[in-house]
């Protein structure tokens, strides 16, 4: 992100006196505060600066962490989110681990009348794989991880949320959801997309391009 020569002036003059007020800098730089005010709120967002209340304002000696954090929470992820793959329950293991390997994913959201009801992945297929179990004969609802315990996100929530989902609930994949009311006035929620790993890592080789 480019600074304007005002900016960086303030920047300077932060660094030279810290902490100094917004008071201290409007007078300094011969304008009034709320002039300052949209100036000021730019580099606190982006991490340059940091505010204390009733102390001013100190030089942020990591801004690169403001900037990455900044970056990562304005992106949505109705942005970066891609295309759901789908099993019925009824589906047996085999030919899911088939539909797997064939749409190249990692894991299947599961889905019964276009509401989602399970997520099945690798680990499972692998459980159920070594346990010696006919895998023709049992079918993705029996193995999959279910309802209310799925973790989902909406369009709307950022990146940054999702690689906090994914982190603290040891994921690779979250379906994205819209929450509707079914003609029995029960919250279900419909997948419109899927957001992984792989999402969070482009955006990481996307911002060292940019
Ligand atoms: P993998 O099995 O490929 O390592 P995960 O680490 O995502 O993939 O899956 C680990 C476990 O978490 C599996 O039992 C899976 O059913 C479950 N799981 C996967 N995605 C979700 C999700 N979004 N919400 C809740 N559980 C999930």
């Amino acid at each position: 992100m480019k600074l304007t020569p005002r900016q960086e002036e303030i920047i300077r003059l932060v660094k030279e006196g810290q902490p100094v007020t917004s008071e201290a800098l409007a007078s300094k730089l011969g304008v009034t505060r709320a002039a300052l005010r949209p100036d000021l709120a730019i580099l606190t967002m982006i991490g340059i600066l940091d505010a204390r209340p009733k102390v001013g304002y100190i030089y942020s000696e990591n801004p690169s962490r403001g900037l990455l954090y900044d970056y990562i929470t304005n992106i949505k992820v109705k942005d970066i989110m891609g295309k759901p793959v789908f099993v019925d329950e009824e589906t047996m293991v085999y030919d899911a681990i088939v539909y797997l390997f064939l749409n190249d994913v990692g894991t299947l959201f599961v889905q019964s009348d276009g509401y989602l009801i399970g997520v099945v992945s690798r680990k499972d297929f692998l459980k159920i794989a070594i346990g010696g179990t006919d895998i023709h004969k049992v079918p993705v609802g029996i193995i999959m991880t279910r309802m209310p315990n799925i973790i989902c996100v909406q369009r709307e929530e950022s990146a940054y949320d999702v690689a906090r989902k994914i982190i603290e609930h040891e994921i690779d994949s979250l379906p994205v959801v819209e929450k509707v009311v079914d003609d029995e006035g029960k919250e279900q929620y419909k997948i419109v997309g899927k957001i992984s790993k792989t999402n969070i890592t482009k955006l990481f080789v996307k911002l060292e391009n940019e």
